[in-house]
């Protein structure tokens, strides 16, 4: 065998050894301490009247949503269904019953909640998510490679995979508008955009502090607890209701964070799987060795 045919081979299946044996310390393992500055939004659902103005402006502040007509959040037939996010909407506002019938409807609006100990961030095995030091929690479109993980872990249900798009299909979730207006000092789209104030946009620390004022100085108006503030370790978004949030589509979580659920998940997956690329090299390895040996035994013979 020649130097560089061996040298070659060599470097195919040294490639392909480590990528079968994975590497067993993703970049991101290791899960950041939190900002006590960071920024949250608190969204007080009592004040919600189901507009959908901040779906509205999420669609159009997002240029990688399909645009969409405005006439089309006006449809208040959308509340006849309970919605999720999808390929199209990184947010979405659902109606519900209040506990008395008689009184008016509760409506919510959802998106990605931006845990404090992100699911999303530990399930990824290529370190497509990330979390910036102000709460964000932000996608990679060029390191994902589609497997649906973070979809999988998230306990919110909010990454939307884009299965219409065959070609080059993306996860979606919300941005807290990180690129389109936080780093320009700006507070999210639909936040400003709403015209009830149903969302407040600060530090977190202080909205915690805000949001205990509200339940204290206003008995009877809200249930006494902030959803988002311990739930799978805190979230940047909040939230505030009068009716129990379980009610509201907010599921019932412990307090510990949800990486510590999913981090052995991850890890048994980089152990066993077997990225295609690692097999492909090796594979080829084998095959280009085997073809050239036949082709040298034929020009022998
Ligand atoms: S809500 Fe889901 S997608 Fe959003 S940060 Fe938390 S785990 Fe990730
Ligand atoms: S923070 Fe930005 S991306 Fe997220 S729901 Fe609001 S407008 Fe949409
Ligand atoms: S814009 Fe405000 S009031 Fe209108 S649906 Fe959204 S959160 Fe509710």
């Amino acid at each position: 065998m020649s130097n560089s045919r061996r040298k070659f081979l060599k470097s195919l299946t040294g490639a392909g050894s480590l990528m079968l044996l994975g590497n067993k310390k993703p970049a991101h393992s290791t899960i950041p301490k939190v900002n006590p500055d960071q920024f949250g939004v608190l969204v007080d659902t009592t004040r919600c009247v189901g507009c959908r103005q901040c779906e509205k402006e999420c669609n159009s502040i997002n240029e990688d949503l399909p645009p969409r007509a405005a006439e089309d959040f006006k449809d208040k037939s959308v509340f006849n269904e309970r919605r999720r996010m999808d390929y199209r909407s990184y947010t979405v506002v659902n109606r519900y019953e209040s506990v008395n019938k008689s009184d008016n409807p509760v409506y919510a609006k959802f998106q990605c909640m931006h845990c404090l100990y992100p699911a999303c961030v530990s399930a990824c095995i290529v370190g497509a998510f990330t979390r910036e030091k102000d709460g964000a929690i932000t996608y990679d479109a060029w390191k994902c490679i589609g497997c649906r993980y973070c979809m999988a872990a998230c306990p919110f249900q909010a990454p939307a995979y884009e299965f219409a798009n065959v070609l080059t299909p993306q996860v979606r979730k919300c941005t807290f508008c990180f690129n389109t207006r936080l780093s320009k000092g700006q507070i999210p789209a639909c936040v400003e955009s709403c015209p009830m104030e149903v969302m407040k946009f600060g530090k977190r620390t202080e909205l915690i502090q805000n949001a205990n004022e509200k339940i204290s100085k206003n008995p009877g108006r809200y249930v006494s607890h902030i959803y988002g503030e311990k739930e799978v370790g805190g979230t940047s978004w909040m939230y505030l209701s009068n009716i129990p949030f379980q009610a509201i589509d907010l599921p019932k979580l412990g307090y510990h964070p949800a990486p510590g659920y999913t981090e052995p998940i991850q890890h048994a997956i980089f152990k066993w799987f077997l990225p295609p690329l690692g097999v492909y090299a090796t594979l080829g390895g084998i095959w280009w060795f085997l073809s050239s040996k036949k082709k040298k035994e034929q020009s022998d013979a």
